[in-house]
């Protein structure tokens, strides 16, 4: 059989991906080297922080206010919640670019952010530390998705609008043909197919450096802590952002949702490689500083240890993604590079790659997500 579109990876954004494809008619087939909702890649550990204020650039926006849109239609379709609104507190010093350029991005866009003093966050959360030189923003529509269920659903649904699903099975190579591309995969078994979807997150390391786009696969841990005191609790605290001097990077973390309090820094792990990353947890290395860090920012957080996962950050140099077609084969569309920030894009994300192998085209402005900018 031929299929009009193949999407290769099925962790966060292949599966939206597939279930956008889907949703437009095409005959789909997804790929996955592992299983749906698995935790080897970038997209496992119950939580990832969804905000509209973009910090890191204000061109996300409108890709974010699509996303918000995506992730409740979603919702509805798949009978089940999987956006959480927590609000988002991002603190720091004055200059500080975190707080600095939500601010900025919240002025640009019209977007609701509330100015706090040190004093305003400390009587709204007593229990918080800052230091006399920090202050902050409270964004109200920030909250949390729950990753491995949102794969979930994207790949049901995907499925219920008709879609393949081949799991355990991996791509090893494809090559085009004159209608398109065939697949070899790792089963000895051949797909072909009129467009090619590659959502293969820190897998891409390769591939985009082929194409001129330098990647770093980065391990970063995330923990879940115990704490001694309930004032962490989901509905009476919020996700939070903290940029402060010492730290090896941000910190950031999530309010207790009842598998303890999740927390990590924002890029502070090793450079490594997909294949080779090392998922073994050193407490003294992976968690100590993490714990001390939280505990002189909200004392009582980290009474207990939890649990704690490596997961894999795809970064480009400038920390955008690269979603585009290939140079060479306007209907190969790659989307990757995801640079730790992604997941709360995916559905967004999988429109795109739909419209890209679909239709040749989208109405969403990514031009600077493009391949291009790497050339010079
Ligand atoms: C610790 C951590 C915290 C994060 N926090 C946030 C956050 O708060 N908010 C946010 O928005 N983002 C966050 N991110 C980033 C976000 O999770 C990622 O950007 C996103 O999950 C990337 O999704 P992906 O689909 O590109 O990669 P993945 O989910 O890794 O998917 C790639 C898939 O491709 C498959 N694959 C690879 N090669 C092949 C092959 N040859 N054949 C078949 N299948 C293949 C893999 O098995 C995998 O399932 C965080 C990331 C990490 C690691």
């Amino acid at each position: 059989m031929r299929f009009d579109v193949a999407v290769v990876g099925l962790g966060g954004m292949g599966s939206a991906a597939l279930a956008h494809c889907a949703a437009r008619g095409a005959s789909a087939i997804g790929i996955e080297q592992f299983g749906v909702g698995h935790d080897l890649g970038s997209s496992h550990g119950k939580s990832r922080m969804i905000r509209k204020a973009y910090f890191e650039n204000p061109a996300y926006v409108p890709l974010i206010l699509r996303a918000y849109d995506l992730w409740h239609e979603l919702e509805r379709e798949a009978g089940e919640e999987l956006l959480r609104i927590t609000g988002v507190l991002a603190v720091g010093p004055e200059n500080s670019k975190i707080v600095e350029r939500t601010r900025h991005t919240a002025t640009l866009h019209g977007l609701p952010l509330e100015q706090l003093s040190r004093r305003e966050i400390e009587a709204r959360y007593p229990t918080l530390k800052l230091l006399p030189s920090e202050a902050g923003v409270f964004e109200p529509d920030g909250g949390v998705l729950d990753p491995e269920r949102a794969i979930a659903a994207h790949a049901r649904v995907a499925e219920q609008r008709g879609a393949e699903l081949r799991c355990d099975v991996a791509m090893q190579s494809w090559q085009p043909t004159s209608h398109g591309f065939e697949i070899h995969l790792s089963d000895g078994s051949r797909v072909d197919t009129r467009a090619l979807v590659l959502t293969i997150g820190p897998w891409f390391k390769a591939t985009l450096e082929s194409l001129g786009v330098p990647i770093d696969v980065q391990r970063n841990v995330q923990v879940w802590f115990q704490p001694s005191t309930d004032v962490y609790d989901v509905g009476r605290f919020t996700s939070f952002l903290l940029d402060r001097a010492g730290l090896p990077a941000p910190l950031y973390g999530f309010p207790d949702f009842g598998a303890g309090l999740k927390a990590a820094f924002h890029g502070a792990g090793e450079l490594t490689d997909a294949d080779r990353v090392n998922r073994s947890i050193d407490v003294s290395r992976d968690v100590a500083p993490l714990s001390a860090a939280l505990e002189q920012w909200m004392p009582g957080a980290t009474a207990g240890l939890r649990g704690a996962k490596a997961c894999m950050y795809t970064l480009t140099t400038d920390h955008d993604f690269v979603i585009d077609r290939h140079p060479q084969h306007a209907n190969l569309v790659m989307c990757g590079g995801f640079s730790g920030h992604g997941f709360k894009f995916a559905p967004v994300v999988g429109e795109i790659a739909a419209d890209l192998a679909l239709d040749r085209g989208t109405r969403h402005d990514i031009r600077f997500l493009s391949l291009a900018r790497f050339a010079t």
